[in-house]
């Protein structure tokens, strides 16, 4: 037993060494634009792949159900700590899984089972858990939704303050997979006092942006934010919530024993370590980078002849309807992976196209950002996007497009201990 336990990946289970050579390569020679994806720090990967894996530590620190848990006390604290110093806010769950655990935790910390909820839509950009059918948030609450306008394609508030009104739910839920616009906080807080409702926002997308000073904060406005770790703020596949003194208890008691057994501690500390590059200067400029990158991106997407829902981007990511071109969304993804460039498609709002043939595509820069491209690196790529959109039927054309997105993509190298060879390789 000994010597298996010894024995390194490669060895030890030759198929998963294998799965992830690839998968380090395909990371590395690709322009990763899907905008929910980045890549994390050495240190983050370290703290993530640590023994801190083998530990129980159900409860919270100071207060656990297992002995030995005064390292992972330490982690834990740290979380908290830094969360705090980041994103303002008095209480932190340090905890979640991912960012839809956060959500049915904060759920689950103010409402009872059919009480009524008030999300965006789905198919204007709205996420899941707020309150889709097929989601937990859409059977054990009752959904009802408000959207964007048809003119701006931005958050329609009149409306939202009118289905609040009328249907009068117990939560109003901010915060989007896909819009590219910012919030207005202060707004969506008047309507949920207005009809006495718990205003909770999910930052998932934007809480990179948020940390780094880029993006107004819903923090000060929300009773509840709920956020994913591993988007804007890179750092591992977690969730974190935060929340005001009066609602700590509900919100931890939600969280464990209520939707969670014992906290992922590796995990738990890889969160710690990336809010602590999150406290760091060289985090605003990553975060101001991004928001410039997607600019100068949308920016040159636009001169290219495409149209960007809304007009254009506030934040990290842009929404292009392709089809006002001719062409699908799932074509785009398409055509753009056998380019290289990894994007997803994305339903517009209003769209007349079904979901798994949407008319548009997301298309975001923190990953691209991490590896250190800026605003020119951006406007070629916006330059081969539209090349490959154009010539999305012809694979030679999409292949010589791939090699030359590889060789950007080396000039920009990710992990040291992981520097691809220069050609391109096949897989
Ligand atoms: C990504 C996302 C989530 C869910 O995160 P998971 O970690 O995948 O569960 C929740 N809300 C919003 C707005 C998101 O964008």
């Amino acid at each position: 037993m000994t010597d298996r336990m010894s024995l390194t990946l490669a060895q030890a289970d030759p198929l998963v060494a294998a799965a992830l050579e690839q998968e380090t390569l395909r990371q590395h020679e690709g322009l990763e634009m899907i905008a929910s994806e980045n890549f994390v720090s050495e240190a983050v990967l370290e703290a993530a792949g640590s023994v801190f894996t083998n530990k129980y530590a159900e409860g919270y620190p100071g207060r656990r159900y297992y002995g030995g848990c005064e390292f992972a006390d330490i982690v834990e604290n740290l979380v908290r700590d830094r969360a705090r110093q980041l994103f303002g806010g008095e209480h932190i769950n340090a905890q979640p899984h991912s960012g839809s655990q956060a959500n049915a935790s904060a759920y689950a910390a103010v409402l009872q089972p059919g009480d009524t909820i008030l999300g965006l839509d789905l198919a204007h950009g709205g996420h899941l858990t707020h309150g889709h059918r097929l989601s937990f948030s859409g059977k054990l609450y009752r959904p009802t939704f408000y959207h964007v306008r048809r003119d701006t394609e931005q958050i329609d508030y009149d409306e939202l303050e009118a289905v609040a009104e009328k249907e009068k739910p117990k939560a109003i839920i901010g915060g989007a997979s896909a819009y590219p616009r910012l919030w207005d906080f202060a707004r969506m807080r008047q309507v949920a006092d207005k009809v006495g409702a718990i205003y909770i926002f999910d930052m998932a997308h934007i809480a990179g942006l948020v940390a780094g000073g880029v993006h107004p904060s819903p923090v000060p406005h929300a009773h509840i934010t709920t956020t994913t770790t591993h988007k804007t703020l890179r750092g591992p596949r977690a969730g974190l919530i935060i929340c005001t003194q009066d609602l700590a208890q509900a919100v931890d008691k939600a969280v464990f024993p209520g939707q969670q057994g014992g906290p992922l501690v590796h995990v738990v500390a890889a969160k710690a370590v990336a809010l602590g590059e999150a406290l760091r200067p060289e985090f605003r400029a990553y975060a101001t980078q991004i928001v410039a990158n997607c600019k100068a991106l949308a920016e040159a997407m636009s001169e290219a002849g495409f149209r960007l829902v809304s007009g254009g981007t506030d934040n990290h990511l842009i929404l292009v309807d392709v089809f006002q071109k001719g062409i699908l969304g799932s074509e785009a993804e398409l055509a753009l992976g056998k380019a290289g460039v990894t994007v997803n498609k994305n339903s517009i709002p209003w769209d007349t196209n079904p979901p798994l043939k949407p008319s548009g595509i997301r298309v975001g820069t923190p990953a691209l950002t991490t590896r250190g491209m800026k605003e020119p690196e951006m406007r070629q790529i916006a330059v081969w996007i539209a090349k490959a959109l154009e010539m999305r039927n012809d694979d030679a054309v999409l292949e010589r497009i791939r090699g030359e997105v590889a060789e950007l993509a080396n000039q920009f190298p990710l992990y040291a201990w992981r520097r691809p060879p220069v050609a391109v390789h096949a897989y």
